[in-house]
This record gives C-alpha cells, structure tokens and sequence, in this order.
C-alpha cells in the first residue's frame, strides 16, 4: 500500500514511524514533512490546507490511504474532500472535527446529553461578557471559540487577567476570528490526564493514557504552549479513574455524536481533569495530540496500519489493540524565545550521537538546509525515552536529549517529575 500523511510536526514524525512496522506498507509519503519524515518517508512540498493539490497528488500517485494529522485541515473539511475523490482517508469529516474546531459547540453538546464537563456560558457580544463575567467567582477560565494554535484559552486569577483576557479574545482579536464567540467556564481543580481513543461510530478503543506538560518553564511557569513534554501510562492515576474517564465522558460522547448525525470517526482525544467530583472533560480534540502521539505510539503493539483501515471499514470493533507495559517519556526541546518569537535556522548538532537505548527521536520543527538539519519552529524536536518503568524511561529521555545542541535551545528539566513523587 501507499499511505500519505499529511502534517509536518512530531505528531506525523510518531505516526510514520508507527507505520513503518506495518509490513503492508510499500511507501509512506508526508505532505510536507520535516527533516525527521524526510528519514522514513518522501516529503511532497504541498501545504496541510491545499486541498486541490493534495488530491490531485493523491490520485496521481495512486495513494491507497491518507491520514491527517493537525486539526486546522480537518476542521476546514479535507476528510469530505478525499472521500469526495473516493480517496480512503483517516479522520473524522468537517461536521465531527467540529468537537476541535468549535468549543461552543463541543460543550452544548456535553450540555445536552449530560456529560460531566465545567459549567459555562457563552457569548457573541463583549459587553454582555463583561457584565456576566464581573458577577463570577475567581478563578475563572475564559476560551476562544475557534482554533487558536493552542492559545485561545486563559485561565485568570485576578479580575484584571480576566477583563484583560476578555479585551484581547474579543475586543484586540489576539486569535482573529477564533474570538468572535467566547466560552466563559468555570475553573476546575485537580489533575489533568489526556485519553485518546480511536473510534469508529459507537466504537471507542482508548488509547493508554498521557500527561502534557503546557507551560514552557519547569513547575508549570510561564506561558502555555503547544506541549513541552508527555509521559505515559500514569503510574499514580488509578485504573479506576481512567475506566470511569471512558465510560462517562468519551463513549457517551461517541454515542452524542452519532445520534446528532456527526459520527465521529478518526482518533478522538479528551483533555480532562480529574476533579474531587470525578473526571471532567476540559476539552475535545479532533486527531491524535502532540506531543502525547509521541509517548502513545512507541507503546502500541498492534499494527496501526489495520487499526485505519478497520475504523475506515467499520470493523474497529473486531480488532484487539494491545499496548506494551514499558514506559515512555517525551522531552521537548524548543528554540530560544518559543512560545514567543524565536529565531530559526540554526544547525542542530549530535542527532547521530544519542547511543540511549531505545530513545527515538522524533523531528517538529526541522528543515534540511545543504544537507544540515536546521531549527525550523518553536519545537525542534521530542526526545522520547523508553524504559521498565517511568523512572527509566525518564532517565533515558533527559540522557539523550543532553548529546542534542542547538543555539537557544531550551527544555523543561522536570517532565514526568510528578509521576514519580
Ligand atoms: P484547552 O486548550 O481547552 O485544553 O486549555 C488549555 C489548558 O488550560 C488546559 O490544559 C488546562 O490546563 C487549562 N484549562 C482549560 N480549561 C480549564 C478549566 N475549566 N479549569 C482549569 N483549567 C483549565
């Protein structure tokens, strides 16, 4: 077979990786790719949203399956463009990617079908807001609608963060149109935790759960990012948890979205927290998570390639998915001045040096310049150790992560530190 990822990041780096082992697959090709992808598959210079030129590749090249990895082509509906083509493609359509693309829609959905989520409003007009949010407790989270990279939301502990918050979602148009509609959700306390499942319809497989790490300084300082490190499984979380996590909040909201005509199929990823009143969903992702893809997929057993194509074909149900027991621990290293700006195009040194047994290295935000791998984005690369256990895996991630140099480069020194206390 030929497989076409589409995507540039970590996340497609992991997913190709996976495919690899399938020995169904002749070629992979990632549409664009990175220098990492451009190790296991050939990169195609066409853009996740160019939807006519990535069709028209896919039927040139006679492309039996196409999976997309980041959620702005999926919520801009390239699934219902493929499948249009009769081209098989994984992921969910336009009107499932919808539980990502519109936050407002996600939790009137939860609203509906009584799915433990935060309580909330919403709003179009700021004034209205405003008022609304003068009267609410501290502290208080205040999200963008639409997409925003990752940065749309704002959790305030005082009234100025959040008359500020408020102005720049609303009033500035920080995340452009993404503000034009605001959810203002109550804070919720405990321990975050991410599943994703693969489902097909009604049917949820989770996946083995992972924590992100958002902030980009150690003990969650400073600002949220895209993710600056993931561990998995959760040694202090109790099967318990995860077990109820599944059965009240993701497969409810599998069943939700069939019954509303919007069967979601495609990998779904709930961002939850594990409140003194049980899991509470915090939010919904259309497509596999990065940098948690990274630390999920180097423990799957099964072939990922059959996973596809039985969600494709309706038949997930039938298809037994295993996980290793091993551990595994992503550390991320970022430019200099990420999530800011921060310069690009500096020569990374020691990708050949890492000897760390069973380390991976999967490439974000790199470009090959006159054969050199250069930085290329905020997040350069995940460094993915694996090991017996989290301390371990762990120990092998910061260990290999140590022979990579960049100028600027920075990480986190304490990821999975929690897992261990
Ligand atoms: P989101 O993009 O919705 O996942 O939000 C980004 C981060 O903001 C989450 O990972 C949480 O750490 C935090 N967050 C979002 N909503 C809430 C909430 N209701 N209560 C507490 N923290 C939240």
């Amino acid at each position: 077979m030929k497989v076409l990822v589409i995507g540039r990041g970590g996340r497609e780096h992991a997913i190709i990786w996976a495919l690899k082992k399938s020995a169904k697959i002749a070629r992979i090709y990632c549409a664009p790719g990175n220098a990492g992808t451009a190790q296991l598959a050939e990169n195609v210079d066409i853009g996740e949203l160019e939807f006519p030129r990535l069709v028209k590749f896919a039927q040139d090249t006679a492309i039996d399956l196409v999976v997309v990895g980041p959620d702005d082509p999926l919520a801009a509906g390239i699934v219902d463009e493929f499948e249009a083509a009769s081209i098989p493609v994984y992921g969910p359509r336009k009107n499932a990617a919808e539980i990502e693309g519109s936050k407002i829609f996600m939790k009137d959905l939860l609203r509906k079908y009584d799915i433990p989520t935060a309580k909330y409003e919403t709003f179009t007009d700021y004034e209205a807001a405003s008022a609304y949010l003068k009267q609410q407790p501290l502290p208080i989270v205040i999200k963008a609608d639409g997409l925003a990279a990752g940065k749309g939301v704002a959790v305030c502990f005082t009234r100025e963060e959040a008359d500020k918050a408020l102005e720049e979602t609303m009033v500035d148009k920080s995340f452009g149109a993404a503000g034009d509609k605001v959810v203002i959700e109550e804070f919720l306390e405990g321990q975050e935790m991410s599943i994703l499942a693969f489902v097909d319809g009604e049917t949820v497989r989770a996946m083995s759960p992972a924590q992100d790490h958002k902030q980009v300084f150690d003990n969650d300082k400073g600002p949220n990012t895209g993710g600056m490190g993931t561990y998995s499984p959760l040694p202090h979380i109790a099967q318990s948890i995860i077990d109820e996590s599944i059965e009240n909040i993701i497969k409810p909201t599998a069943r939700a979205m069939v019954s509303e005509g919007r069967p979601f199929r495609g990998v779904l990823f709930a961002g939850l927290m594990i409140t003194k009143d049980g899991p509470k969903t915090i939010e919904f992702n259309a497509r596999f998570g990065d940098p948690e893809t990274q630390v999920v997929l180097p423990r799957l057993e099964t072939d990922l390639l059959d996973i596809f194509l039985a969600s494709i074909n309706g038949t997930l149900k039938d298809i037994d998915i295993k996980w290793s027991n091993e551990a595994a621990v992503c550390v991320v290293l970022a430019s200099g001045g990420y999530p800011g700006s921060y310069p690009k195009g500096y020569p990374i040194e020691g990708l050949d040096k890492v000897s760390t047994p069973g380390a991976l290295i999967f490439h974000a935000g790199t470009s090959l310049k006159e054969g050199q791998v250069v930085t290329n984005g905020g997040r350069v690369l995940g460094i993915v150790g694996r090991g017996a256990g989290i301390a371990e895996a762990r120990v092998n991630a910061y260990n290999a992560a140590a022979n990579i140099t960049f100028q600027g480069k920075q990480n986190r020194t304490d990821i999975a530190a929690k897992a261990l206390l």
